[in-house]
This record gives C-alpha cells, sequence and structure tokens, in this order.
C-alpha cells in the first residue's frame, strides 16, 4: 500500500465498537479505491467488521437529475460489488451531519476520502470534528489524483509548465495498483439503501429534475472501463488528432473521473501498456498522458490552492483584470442570453452546435469548449456577466461539471494558466477565438452534422 495516499488526521483512543466506517465520498468505486483498501486492512488488524456508508444529500450544489442519475447508477452497482464481497453497504438521504452521526458513534475508527472543493471541505470538516470528539482514530485517502495534490505542491502554481516538472518527478511513486485485501470478518447485513427501483427513487428526490439523464452516459466502474478500453483499441492510436471535434477520437472518460468511477491511475497505467506493449502511437500516447496527468492536476492544484477559485472577482491574475477593465467599455455588437444559448439561437452555427452537445449528451468535446466559453465572453454585457453565464451553463449541463477542472478551465478562458495575447476589441489581452480558425483547422461541419443527430437520442 502507497502509505503517501493516506494520512491519520486524527489519533483517537480504541474503544469497544466492532465497525470501521469507511465514508465513500469522492472516490465512488470499490477497485482501486486506496480509502476502501485502507479501511478493509484496518477492519482485519484490530479484526473488525466494515461498514461502507455513502450519503446522498437532495441540495448538492448545482445538480439536477442527471447528475444524480449517473452517479446513482454507479452507487447502486457498488452496493452489489461491495456485498459479494462481504461488506455492508449503507445508503442514507439527508444532511450528512445527521444521517452519519450514528454510524460515526458505532464505529470503532473512520476512513474518508481528501475532499478538494469548498462545499465538500465544509462538510468533511464537520464529519472530521463529531468523530475527533467521539474520539476514534481517522484516517484519510486521496485516490482521484495521481500525485496526491499536497505533495505534488506545496503552492498554488503558475502554469502547466511549472507544475509538470513537478509531477513527473513523483508519478512512478504513485503509478501502482493494489490488490484489493479480503475481509476478514464478513457482515451479515448488506446492501441497505434504494428500495424502489433505481429511476422511481431518483424521481421520488426533492431535486432539479428538469435536466434530464444523458443518454449516451450510464454510471458504473463498468462502465468506465469499457470506456476506457474502447478507447485504447480505437481512437488512442491517433489522439494527437483529437483537436478535431469531427473526429470523436477523445476518450470521453471525465464524468467517470468527475464521479470517482474511475482511476486516473488505472487509466494512465492502460494507456502506458498500450503504448509500450502494444505499440501505439507514441506521440499520441503522451499527448493524452499530459492531459491526464498535467493539465488535470493542476486544476486540483487551482481548486485546492486558489481561495476564492469559483468566483469572478477572484479566479484570475491580476494583468487579466487589468485588461479587462481597459476593455469594459467596449461595445458589444451582439448579446444573448442563456435562453437564447439553450434554444441554439445565436446566429453561430458552430456555438449551436455544441450547446446541442452539451445539453443532449452532457459533454462537450474539449476543443469546443474553449471556443464556446470564448464566444460567451464575446456576447455578454460585461465579464463578470459572461463568467456567471459560463459557470452556470457549464455545471448545470456537464456530466463533469462541479469539478476542479470546471474552475480551472474556465478561468483559463479569462487568462488563468494562460498568457497575454495581442491586445484587441473586448477581449483586450485575453486569448481570442473565432469560427474562420474552426474553419480553418477541421472539418468542422461535420460536426455539426453529428450534433444535429443528437435531439433525436
Ligand atoms: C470552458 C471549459 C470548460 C471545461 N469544463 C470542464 C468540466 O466541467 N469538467 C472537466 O472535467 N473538464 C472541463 N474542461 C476541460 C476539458 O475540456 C475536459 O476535461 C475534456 O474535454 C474531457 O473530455 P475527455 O475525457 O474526452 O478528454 P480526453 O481528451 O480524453 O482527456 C483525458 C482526460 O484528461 C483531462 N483533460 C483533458 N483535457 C483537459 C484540459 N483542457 N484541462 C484539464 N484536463 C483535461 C481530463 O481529465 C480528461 O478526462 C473544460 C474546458 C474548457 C475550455
Amino acid at each position: 500500500m502507497n502509505t503517501q495516499r493516506l494520512k491519520m488526521v486524527h489519533k483517537g483512543s480504541k474503544n469497544t465498537c466492532e465497525t470501521v466506517l469507511y465514508w465513500m465520498q469522492a472516490t465512488q468505486r470499490v477497485d482501486d479505491n486506496a480509502g476502501l483498501n485502507a479501511a478493509i486492512s484496518y477492519a482485519n488488524r484490530y479484526d473488525k467488521s466494515l461498514t461502507v456508508i455513502f450519503n446522498i444529500v437532495e441540495n448538492y450544489p448545482e445538480a439536477n437529475q442527471r447528475h444524480y442519475t449517473f452517479m446513482l447508477e454507479n452507487i447502486e452497482k457498488v452496493g452489489y460489488k461491495l456485498a459479494d464481497k462481504g461488506i455492508e453497504f449503507v445508503v442514507t438521504l439527508g444532511d450528512f451531519s445527521v444521517t452519519l452521526n450514528p454510524y460515526l458513534k458505532a464505529a470503532f475508527a473512520l476512513v474518508t476520502d481528501y475532499p478538494y472543493g469548498d462545499y465538500l471541505k465544509s462538510v468533511y470538516k464537520t464529519i472530521i470534528n463529531t468523530a475527533k470528539t467521539l474520539d476514534i482514530d481517522v484516517l484519510q485517502a486521496e485516490s482521484n489524483v495521481i500525485v496526491p495534490v499536497a505533495l505534488a505542491s506545496q503552492k498554488s502554481e503558475y502554469g502547466a509548465r511549472t507544475i509538470r516538472p513537478k509531477l513527473l518527478r513523483l508519478k512512478d511513486d504513485f503509478l501502482v495498483l493494489e490488490k484489493m485485501p479480503t475481509i476478514a470478518r464478513k457482515s451479515n447485513t448488506f446492501f441497505t439503501g434504494f428500495k424502489p427501483t433505481l429511476s422511481d427513487f431518483i424521481k421520488q428526490l426533492n431535486i432539479d429534475q428538469s435536466v434530464l439523464k444523458s443518454p449516451v452516459f450510464t454510471g458504473g466502474e463498468d462502465e468506465g472501463l469499457k470506456r476506457l478500453n474502447h478507447f485504447i483499441e480505437n481512437n488512442l492510436n491517433d489522439y494527437q488528432h483529437s483537436n478535431d471535434p469531427s473526429k470523436q477520437l477523445n476518450s470521453t472518460l471525465s464524468p467517470y473521473l468527475h464521479f470517482g468511477q474511475i482511476s486516473p491511475v488505472r487509466i494512465y497505467l492502460s494507456v502506458e501498456e498500450a503504448c509500450e506493449i502494444h505499440n501505439k502511437d507514441r506521440v499520441s500516447c503522451e499527448n493524452y498522458l499530459e492531459q491526464l496527468l498535467v493539465r488535470r492536476e493542476l486544476g486540483f492544484n487551482y481548486m485546492h490552492y486558489h481561495k476564492g477559485y469559483d468566483c469572478f472577482e477572484t479566479m484570475t491574475e491580476p494583468w487579466a483584470y487589468q485588461t479587462m477593465s481597459v476593455h469594459l467599455g467596449d461595445l458589444r455588437d451582439t448579446i444573448y442570453t442563456i435562453k437564447d444559448y439553450l434554444g441554439f439561437k445565436t446566429h453561430d452555427v458552430y456555438f449551436n452546435a455544441a450547446m446541442k452537445e452539451m445539453v443532449y449528451t452532457g459533454y462537450m468535446h474539449n476543443y469546443m469548449r474553449m471556443y464556446w466559453a470564448k464566444k460567451i465572453i464575446e456576447w455578454s454585457p460585461n465579464y463578470a456577466m459572461a463568467y456567471e453565464t459560463i459557470k452556470t451553463l457549464n455545471n448545470t449541463y456537464f456530466l463533469d461539471g462541479r469539478d476542479a477542472n470546471s474552475y480551472a478551465s474556465i478561468a483559463w478562458c479569462f487568462g488563468k494558466h494562460d498568457r497575454a495575447w495581442t491586445e484587441r476589441d473586448i477581449f483586450g489581452k485575453l486569448r481570442y477565438m473565432n469560427a474562420a480558425g474552426l474553419k480553418r483547422k477541421f472539418n468542422i461541419d461535420a460536426y455539426v452534422a453529428h450534433t444535429n443527430t443528437l435531439k433525436n437520442l
């Protein structure tokens, strides 16, 4: 076990309780889960049984039916998979501090995942404080990144250029897949959770039901793995051309990564193996691993260290605010509203196509995400309103929304982790993108044709 992924947050005195509690939150999987593995080992060491608990809150910020469905499709499978291994799985519904309390009181020790965003950090703090008051051991694990965030860097990094050498130096220590230990004391009760069928259960939740489940993404560790294998077999070799939205060469793993349904370590090692043993194109493999390791983990660094990562006033660099203040009064020829975007009513066929991909599937091609956000900056009355519109659409419709990469990538559109470009109207020194670039570089009409088929799904 790589103990650098684990941290003893509180050393308690030992009580007589018979169960170790693993509170599953960010790492929603059974395989390749350092927290779960640590909890099993810990339970075995003290001859205890293990209960895994997952709590659903109905007021999770910005979450809707699309997110809940994807998450719970997986959680249901997690429950059956744990039952197979003799581990009790409990799903609760309600306020974290209320629902977890009785389980904490009956626990010998608590193991949990380390959270990054402000909301989960505040929930985490409350639960950890309760465990400390109860004076039980508290262990935290970090297995949704390759290199644990605070080990990778101790500060907010300037950009990919500065974090890359740090990640490359440390990565090999963490590119290890642990075998899951077997629980010695098996439970008598197993999956306690959804009473009605999953779809009925979701319909009964008091959540925003207006954004429908994605017809192209199904939640599940198995689904994530299937996508990984499909990507490696069919698209990895050509990944260096994946910037072209019409080619659909990307892995589409971001929703699975966001919900912790797949381990980035497993993805990394599988791609590396495909490169070395199955002779997949080296440049393509290197490009992919750069995105997965450097770009993705720069996002986690940003969320962890950059205070106010989700507010317009605080999310980017002084030079970017300076250039925006100079161009705040520039005339905007075209102004659109969220309603126009959601009705696919702009004059820009490429933008509308990107919106269709987002609204209908919960995903958008990376290059189109850049173009899409830049257009919203161009068509909004001011930068603050543009930021709010991008963030709202991003987090409402994308299955991978509300991620560290959501905030880092949106901030990137406003200059964070980027550099100053030639000054121009509205954008100032922020990077600019236009439709001519899409037409020049890609078969962009094929992308439009593809998105036109989506509404019928
Ligand atoms: C305006 C804007 C908003 C974005 N919003 C999100 C978001 O809400 N959630 C999210 O996860 N990503 C977001 N991204 C980053 C990126 O677009 C997605 O991670 C990527 O498109 C996911 O698709 P994929 O898994 O098929 O990527 P692949 O190309 O297959 O890449 C594999 C993995 O590498 C990482 N990755 C790839 N590209 C980037 C990138 N540019 N920056 C950081 N990591 C990357 C992702 O984890 C991705 O799953 C956004 C980008 C922009 C420009």
